[in-house]
């Protein structure tokens, strides 16, 4: 047997498919989450010990069954042609109008539809009754109440799913008892007579003008067309689809809702009104926003807790607990080094076999490792405020925002997403019914600054800005959003000019944050983490290390010699990073490895950088391994970095093209290589440009240096050019007259 799982966004599909399954499928509190349809299987143990398999289909989450957005073309499709046995329609019954709405449609099908009035937990806590018995006569299918989170009735929902599912169910509609009537049992017999499945469905979607169903059967579509011609008065065009939603919701709000909910007192659940009449207030809900993510960064990344250096209190304040937790790890990565590299010397190991292990490996790895806890309390903090239900709120204000810039706001979620990591983020763009817009979007999520990139920022910026880390680390993720703005205005204008969609965002209710699903969302970056550590950063570091320690001839060469291959190759490359500042300290070829190792995975930045500056020195005279230094102090003890070109660095790895698996993401969504490349060009342009004006505009302070921007005044000329040479090709395109260019 197969059964699905169908529901308004947000209504806990995915959470009681998960439960049901054992999957671990991703769940959140805010819509379109789930943008593909996943498979599981259930096992119902019967009395007689005997077991069922049942395989559950997760659906995305939609409102109609009408053709508007992707979703809810996947889910039509899916339940007309691939037959289930049986559909659960799960239902938020803490929103039940809207819930509702999709139900009656539900019903309309030739299938057994089984529902699950789902949170029922919430229910009880607001105080409320909704009566199942009752809402089950009025819908003509079983209704279970159930609590998918807290795996409530779950089992008995699946027994009277796998019970019901074996008895055929003829479609049914409300309508027969409405105004509608005549026309609706008049559509009903005409369908009826081309002996097709669903005939209720089909009739009421012929009735609403149905974009897919009007193309399927063109003479009974004419017919049904005839039969609307034959009840018009007055030559007033009647219409049918605004005119059966309404009784749809007129069914519910009359004929259901009052019988079916009680409510008493409220008995202190969180009320949302109350909360977002500040949170999302016109005028403070974006300096709300902005506070948040600063306190965030403060706990994370702050030196001075609680600001008493900043006002001269006392000489050395407190610690955030994100560094306080780091410098364990450091104490920690110390006393390994030293460990091993004396047990090495112990073991008479060969010097270059030590540097290898100790100088590359130990290091690199150590080096990211010690942000493990500042990339939890990242993860913690991310995921609060998407359990919460604030992120949707931050969706919102973002939203109201963008609307300015003439951006919609749907595009906003998925780049939210890019704060945790662009892979997933990327994978959301899929709820974009706008192609192109899909496409810009997904061009704009790597300049949301992800997790990993985050490490980056916290070896670089406290080095150079001791006491503001948390604030300048507050600036990076603002100037990733502002960029993103910027490109979008600037690419509507050219690449993508036209775009336009509504957006309808849903405001889910607040709730208290589950420890489970958080514990479980932090398990899973933490996996994930050490996976990348384990694997990608290890790898990576040993091949930098070799590659430091080796000439073109493949014969080892004192550590960092101006022989080593990777000094050759970065010094071939470094033109290209001239004009942006960072080249001028010494040894800048580490910094370009760097940028580029970052390919592989962006916390590779950081175990390349702690590889090439920490470095002893495999050959050097003694032979003692004192390699005890954090990769923060030894780019200071260099001397690596300015402000400004820290600023720089920075500035160029946010915006730079993102990891592999991310660029790979990429291609897959925009199933086109040749739009892949344009892709990865556009973010490695923007890169350059912005590192480019914020480093020459910093300097210009001090001196202008005529030379540099002259060449890249030249580089950025052509690439405007070239942008606006596309754009008048396209605009001599001879055209089908129907596109805008036209
Ligand atoms: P989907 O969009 O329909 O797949 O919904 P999800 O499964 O992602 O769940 C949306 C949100 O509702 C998540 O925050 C869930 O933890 C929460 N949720 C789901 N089921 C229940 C429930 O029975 N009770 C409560 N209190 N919350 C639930
Ligand atoms: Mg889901």
């Amino acid at each position: 047997m197969r059964f699905v799982i169908t529901g308004n966004p947000n209504s806990g599909k995915t959470t009681l498919f998960n439960s049901l399954t054992g999957s671990n499928a991703k769940v959140g509190n805010w819509p379109g989450v789930t943008v593909d349809k996943k498979e599981g299987v259930y096992k119902l143990k019967n009395n007689d010990k005997t077991s069922e398999k049942i395989t559950i289909v997760d659906l995305p989450g939609i409102y109609s069954l009408s053709p508007y957005t992707p979703e809810e073309v996947i889910a039509r499709q899916f339940i007309m042609d691939e037959k289930p046995d049986l559909i659960i329609n799960i239902v938020d019954s803490t929103n039940l109008e809207r819930n509702l709405y999709l139900t009656t449609q539900l019903l309309e099908m030739d299938l057994p539809v089984v529902v699950a009035l789902n949170m029922i937990d919430l229910i009880e806590q607001e105080g409320s009754i909704i009566d199942s018995e009752i809402l089950a006569q009025k819908l003509g299918v079983p209704v279970v109440p159930v609590s998918a989170l807290k795996s409530g009735n779950v089992k008995l929902l699946m027994r009277k799913c796998v019970e019901y599912a074996k008895t055929p169910r003829q479609g049914s509609s409300f309508l027969s008892n409405t105004d509608l009537a005549p026309q609706y049992k008049k559509a009903l017999q005409l369908v009826h007579k081309h002996q097709i499945k669903h005939p209720v469905f089909h009739a009421i979607k012929l009735l609403e003008n149905d974009s897919i169903e009007l193309m399927h059967d063109v003479a009974l579509s004419a017919s049904i067309q005839n039969l609307k011609l034959e009840y018009e008065t007055n030559k007033k065009t009647f219409d049918y689809e605004a005119e059966i939603a309404d009784l749809r919701y007129k069914f519910i709000t009359n004929e259901i809702k009052p019988t079916v909910v009680q409510r008493f007192k409220n008995s202190g659940a969180v009320n949302s009104e109350k909360i977002d009449r500040i949170l999302t207030h016109r005028i403070w809900g974006l300096p709300v926003f902005l506070a948040l993510m600063f306190l965030i960064f403060h706990i994370i990344f702050s030196r001075d807790f609680l600001f008493l250096e900043s006002f001269g209190i006392i000489q050395s304040g407190l610690e955030s607990p994100g560094v306080l937790l780091k410098s364990y790890l450091e104490d920690f990565q110390e006393l390994a080094t030293k460990q091993t590299g004396l047990f090495f010397e112990n073991a008479g190991a060969a010097t270059w076999a030590k540097g290898a292990i100790v100088d590359g490996l130990l290091t690199g790895v150590c080096s990211v490792l010690t942000f493990l806890p500042q990339i939890l309390l990242l993860f913690l903090s991310l995921s609060l405020l998407e359990d919460s239900g604030y992120m949707s709120r931050i969706a919102f204000i973002l939203d109201r925002a963008l609307k300015r810039f003439g951006l919609s706001g749907k595009a906003v979620i998925p780049m939210l997403m890019g704060f945790g990591c662009s892979i997933p983020a990327m994978m959301g763009t899929r709820t974009l019914e706008n192609l192109q817009e899909k496409r810009m979007t997904l061009m704009l999520i790597p300049f949301f600054s992800c997790g990993a990139k985050m490490v980056i920022w916290a070896t670089i910026v406290p080095t150079v800005f001791k006491y503001h880390a948390d604030f300048v680390i507050f600036c990076i993720y603002i100037t990733g959003i502002v960029v993103a703005i910027i490109s979008a205005v600037l690419l509507k204008k050219t690449v993508f000019r036209g775009i336009k969609s509504d957006f309808i965002l849903e405001l889910p209710t607040y709730r208290y944050p589950r420890l489970k699903s958080i514990a479980f969302q932090l398990w899973e970056k933490l996996k994930g983490f050490l996976t990348t550590v384990t694997t990608v950063i290890a790898a990576s570091t040993l091949i930098i290390w070799f590659l430091q320690n080796f000439d073109q001839n493949l014969s080892l060469v004192s550590t960092n010699s101006d022989s080593c291959i990777l000094k050759i190759f970065g010094d071939t490359v470094k033109w290209i990073f001239v004009p942006l500042g960072f080249t001028e300290t010494p040894d800048s070829w580490k910094l370009i490895v760097a940028i580029l190792t970052g390919l592989l995975a962006k916390e590779a930045v950081v175990s390349t950088m702690g590889v090439l500056y920490q470095a002893q020195g495999y050959g050097a005279e003694d032979d003692t391994y004192s390699n005890e230094e954090s990769v923060t102090a030894a780019l200071v003890a260099n001397s690596v970095f300015s402000p400004l070109t820290a600023i720089s660095f920075i500035v160029f790895n946010l915006l730079v093209i993102p990891c592999f698996a991310a660029v790979a993401t990429a291609r897959s969504e925009l199933q086109s290589a040749k739009l892949t490349c344009l892709v990865i060009a556009f973010w490695f342009v923007t890169a350059w440009i912005v590192s480019f004006l914020v480093y020459q505009l910093g300097s210009w302070l001090t001196e202008i240096n005529l030379i540099n921007l002259i060449a890249a005044l030249f580089i950025i000329g052509i690439i405007l050019f070239t942008i606006f040479r596309h754009k008048n090709r396209k605009n001599k395109c001879a055209g089908c007259n129907k596109c805008h260019n036209y």
